[in-house]
């Protein structure tokens, strides 16, 4: 099993659509696929058509240690196999409410507090082939709890805005966890979203980042298109809103390379 926290702490980059649409893609495959909310937002369990107010347990339980994660756990539909009579994959969400904002204040007077997501999941570890984290936008002890319970980092780029700036502060943040709470943490690398190819600027953003930091800006690059804009309102990822859509293929494509083996070479 491995554990990838899609991590940025800029807001709007497209962290939850991008572990929606990767989870997704991967259940195609036929892998067992743990989607975790990890902010307090929930527009991951939003997205997944899940309504936060309705639920009476999250996220924000488990890291109370008032519940455990299988008492949490809400099962999603599986996506149709991507080869027709292929293996069914599992799709797992483990929801967030606005509660979690307040496990913030609760988890910084605990002695362990970086290591909570960690034990929870730990635990329901071995059901799962690919775990994905969707951390909020910010580098506050939740982001913390969640690149402390991954094996690697995978960095959403909007490339719409020089947003490129920040991942030099969280690409020190990467440091620090590997310093204190976990030394195997790996960055995986970069996945270019909300691409207009047509832009001179979308292009610099990807070459910067590959130059600047030495991190792999996987291809292809997810256009940005309505499609994956307005899928959520669906309770839906973009794979199933809009199947056969460039953006839908690109995280398809991205998937197959993320569930392979990681390349060697780079910083990551
Ligand atoms: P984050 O989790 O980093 O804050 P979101 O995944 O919520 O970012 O995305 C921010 C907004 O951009 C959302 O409204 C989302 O629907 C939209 N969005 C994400 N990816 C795309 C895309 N490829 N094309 C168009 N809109 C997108
Ligand atoms: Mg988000």
């Amino acid at each position: 099993m491995t554990t990838t926290a899609v991590a940025n702490q800029k807001g709007g980059v497209a962290k939850t659509t991008s572990v929606h649409a990767l989870g997704v893609a991967m259940a195609e495959r036929g892998a067992k696929v743990l989607l975790v909310d990890l902010d307090p937002q929930a527009s991951l369990s939003w997205a997944c058509g899940v309504d936060p107010d309705s639920l009476e347990l999250s996220i924000h339980d488990v890291l109370l240690n008032r519940a455990k994660v299988p008492d949490v756990l809400i099962t999603l539909e599986p996506p149709a196999p991507a080869t027709p009579g292929g293996p069914v994959g599992v799709l797992h969400l483990l929801p967030s409410t606005i509660d979690l904002a307040g496990a913030e204040l609760h988890l910084l007077t605990k002695t362990g507090r970086e290591f909570v997501l960690r034990k929870a999941l730990a635990k329901v570890a071995d059901h799962y082939d690919r775990v994905l984290i969707d951390c909020p936008p910010s580098l506050g002890i939740l982001t913390i709890n969640g690149l402390t319970a991954a094996d690697d980092v995978l960095i959403p780029l909007q490339c719409e805005s020089l947003s490129q700036r920040g991942v030099g502060q969280l690409l020190e943040t990467i440091d620090d966890v590997r310093d204190y709470t976990n030394p195997d943490l790996a960055v995986r690398g970069a996945i270019a979203t909300l691409f207009d190819g047509r832009t001179r600027l979308a292009h610099d953003v990807v070459a910067q980042v590959r130059e600047q930091y030495d991190i792999t800006v996987y291809e292809p690059f997810v256009p940005k298109s309505v499609k994956v804009a307005e899928a959520p309102a669906h309770g839906r990822s973009v794979l199933t809103h809009a199947p056969r859509s460039k953006s839908a293929q690109a995280y398809r494509d991205l998937a197959a390379q993320l569930l392979a083996p990681p390349r060697k070479g780079r910083r990551s």
